[in-house]
C-alpha cells in the first residue's frame, strides 16, 4: 500500500536539521528594474520572462479570510473534513475564484477541482499546481489552503497581465488529502476498490463522499494519468514545522517527502508469576522491547543524516504487575528521503534484535504495515525555485518534508516541486496554525516566477 496513514498526511514536522542556508537577499535591484521595461508589454513576457510581475498578496489573504469561513470552529480553525457540507461549500466557493481567474473548471471523476488554461502550444504537456482544501478535524487555515489559493491567485495574475505561456496550465486542488491523498491517488491509478470502502471522518465511504462531491467513482479509469504526462507539478505549502521561523528564513525549497516505513514488532517472551520466577529464569518480552527501542534511537543515530526512527506505539500482555510480560506489540517506523538508508537501517535493527532475542530468551516477529516510498523533487524545479526566491529578495534553505502531500503521488507522472513558507511556532494541524500574510504572498509570487520559469524550461520532451 502506497498511502500516508491517514492521521499522518501533512502532519508531521518536517524534520530538517541543519542544511545549507542558501543566499540572502541582496539583489533583485537590477532584476527587477529590467523587468520593468518589459512590463509594458504582456505579450513580449509569454515565452516566461517574469519581470516585476507580482500576484495581489492582499487578495490572496481575502481569499483565505473567506475561505475559513466554511466549516469555521469556535477555536479559530476550521473542521472541513473532506465530504462534509463545510467542504462542499468550500468547494464551490474555490470553484468560483477559479472561474474568475479564467480558468476553465470542471470536476474529474475522483473529485478533484481542474481548472484548465490554455497554453500558446498546446502539444506541450501540461504544468500542473494546486494543494488541498480539506482539513482535518480541528485544523487550521493554512494547510493546504495556501498552496490552492495561492495556484488560484498565480493564474488570476496572469489573467490579469494578458500572459499566455507556452504550456497549457491546470490549476489542480485535490480532494481529500488529509484522509490518505485520496485525489492524488486517483491521478495516478492507485486509489483500490479497499479505500473507496473506507468510511472517513465525515461518515461516509470514500466511493459515497466522492459521489457527494461531483465526482463518479464508475469512471475512475478517466482521471488516471500516464508517467510523463505532465511538465512539471508544483505545490505551495506551509512548512508544519517550526524551521523556517526559528532560522528567520523566507522560503523553503523541498528536497523531497521522505519515505514512511512502519512495522509491527511482536516480541514474545514467556508470562510468568512474578513473585516465584527467578530473575535469572525469565522470558520478559517487556525487558526485551525496553533494550530494542534503546537500540532503534543508537542505530539511526548512529551515522549522519537527518533519518529518523520511533517506536511509538506499545502493549504489554498481558499487562499486570504480578505477571512477567509475555508478549509485547510495538510499532516501528523509519523515515528519510533515501529509501535504501532507511532499508539499511532496517536491517541493522533486525540484526540487533536477533542478538537480544538470543540474550534475552524471546523471538522477534516484523511484520511491514506500511511503505511509502520517498519522494524527491526535481533538481531542476528546485533550482528554479531557488532562483525565484532568490530574485525577490528572500532567503532560501533547502529541506526535506517530513510530512506527506499530493505532490508525492504527483512525482510518478513527472518532475515535482514543492515551495514551503514558514508556519509559526511549527503548528498545523491545529487551529493555532498560523502563516504570516507577508509570508503568504512571498510564496505565492516565487510560485507565479517558478510556474513561468519551468514554462520556459523544457523540463521533458513533450
Ligand atoms: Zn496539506
Amino acid at each position: 500500500m502506497t498511502t500516508t496513514p491517514p492521521e499522518r498526511a501533512c502532519q508531521e514536522d518536517a524534520q530538517s536539521s541543519i542544511e545549507a542556508t542558501m543566499n540572502r537577499r541582496q539583489f533583485n535591484c537590477g532584476l527587477a528594474a529590467a523587468g520593468l521595461l518589459m512590463l509594458r508589454r504582456p505579450q513580449a513576457m509569454a515565452s516566461g520572462a517574469v519581470g516585476d510581475l507580482r500576484v495581489n498578496g492582499a487578495r490572496l489573504n481575502q481569499h483565505l479570510a473567506e475561505l475559513s469561513q466554511f466549516g469555521k470552529n469556535p477555536q479559530g480553525g476550521v473542521s472541513r473534513v473532506a465530504y462534509t457540507e463545510a467542504d462542499r461549500q468550500g468547494r464551490e466557493y474555490v470553484m468560483g475564484l477559479m472561474r474568475a481567474a479564467k480558468l476553465d473548471v470542471s470536476i474529474d471523476a475522483a473529485g478533484n477541482l481542474v481548472g484548465r488554461r490554455v497554453g500558446s502550444d498546446n502539444n506541450l504537456k501540461p504544468i500542473l499546481f494546486g494543494s488541498h482544501i480539506d482539513s482535518v478535524p480541528e485544523g487550521g487555515n493554512f494547510d493546504g489552503d495556501v498552496g490552492s489559493l495561492g495556484a488560484i491567485e498565480v493564474a488570476q495574475t496572469l489573467a490579469e497581465s494578458s500572459i499566455v505561456t507556452r504550456h497549457p496550465l491546470e490549476v489542480i486542488i485535490f480532494q481529500n488529502e488529509e484522509g490518505g491523498l485520496i485525489g492524488s491517488e486517483a491521478v495516478i491509478g492507485a486509489l483500490t476498490e479497499k479505500e473507496l470502502d473506507l468510511v472517513n471522518k465525515s461518515g461516509k465511504t470514500v466511493r459515497e463522499g466522492i459521489k457527494f462531491i461531483g465526482g463518479d467513482t464508475t469512471k475512475l479509469a478517466t482521471v488516471k494519468r500516464e508517467k510523463g504526462s505532465i511538465a512539471a507539478y508544483l505545490e505551495l505549502h506551509i512548512e508544519q514545522g517550526g524551521t523556517l521561523e526559528a532560522e528567520h528564513i523566507d522560503i523553503g525549497v523541498v528536497e523531497g517527502i521522505v519515505g514512511i516505513n512502519w512495522w509491527d514488532v511482536t516480541i514474545e517472551g514467556f508470562a510468568n508469576h512474578a513473585g516465584t520466577t527467578a530473575m535469572n529464569n525469565r522470558q520478559d518480552a517487556l525487558l526485551a522491547a525496553a533494550k530494542f527501542i534503546e537500540a532503534v534511537n543508537r542505530l539511526v543515530t548512529s551515522i549522519p543524516g537527518r533519518q529518523v526512527g520511533t517506536v511509538g506505539r506499545i502493549q504489554a500482555l498481558p499487562g499486570a504487575p504480578n505477571v512477567i510480560p509475555g508478549k509485547v506489540v510495538c510499532s516501528l517506523e523509519l523515515r528519510d528521503l533515501d529509501a535504501g538508508k532507511i532499508q539499511m537501517l532496517y536491517q541493522k535493527i533486525r540484526a540487533e534484535a536477533d542478538e537480544i532475542a538470543k540474550s534475552s530468551r524471546v523471538t522477534f516477529d516484523f511484520k511491514e504495515l506500511n511503505a511509502n516510498i520517498p519522494a524527491p523533487t526535481d533538481p531542476r524545479i528546485r533550482a528554479i525555485i531557488a532562483q525565484s526566491a532568490k530574485e525577490l529578495g528572500l532567503t532560501t534553505k533547502q529541506m526535506p518534508s517530513g510530512a506527506g502531500h499530493d505532490a508525492q503521488d504527483m512525482a510518478r507522472l513527472g518532475p515535482v516541486g514543492m515551495i514551503f513558507i514558514p508556519s509559526i511556532g511549527g503548528i498545523s494541524h491545529s487551529p493555532k496554525e498560523f502563516s504570516r500574510p507577508k509570508d503568504i504572498e512571498n510564496g505565492a509570487n516565487v510560485l507565479l516566477r517558478a510556474v513561468m520559469r519551468v514554462d520556459k524550461a523544457n523540463l521533458s520532451s513533450g
